[in-house]
């Protein structure tokens, strides 16, 4: 999908935000697309590789969202490597996990940590364009 693309289906849907992560495994930036559901509730229901560039030129991560976030069924996972979970570091940045790992390395502030499944997520920085 181009960018462009990318943009209109954000910009129909009001209750949408890009969430930027990055991949554990590739290092590589990626998109994740949430849709807000009831109340404070975010789902998780598409994925999609960034570039670096495009990923400074949209300034997504520089805005936080609060409230529950969950992923669809549809989920596709990493686009880089199929992961399906995601974990937010303390750092504030987000990056792809697989849901049998229990260590981490943050791909962003390089940081290790073992993942606690009771933690939720409730604050993410997103994007400022959506
Ligand atoms: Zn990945
Ligand atoms: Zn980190």
């Amino acid at each position: 999908m181009k960018d462009t693309d990318l943009r209109r289906r954000c910009e129909t849907r009001l209750n949408v935000f890009i969430l930027l992560g990055r991949c554990q495994k590739t290092d590589r930036c990626f998109g994740v697309r949430f849709e807000e559901g009831a109340s404070d509730e975010w789902i998780a229901d598409w994925a999609f590789a960034l570039t670096e560039g495009v990923a400074g030129r949209e300034r997504y991560g520089q805005k936080n969202v609060n409230g529950n976030f969950s992923f669809s069924l549809e989920y596709p996972g990493c686009p880089h490597c199929e992961n399906m979970g995601t974990f937010a570091c303390s750092c504030g940045k987000v990056s792809c996990l697989d849901a049998r790992q229990q260590n981490v390395r943050c791909p962003w502030c390089r940081s290790k940590g073992t993942v606690d499944p009771e933690s939720t997520v409730n604050q993410l920085g997103v994007g400022t364009d959506v």
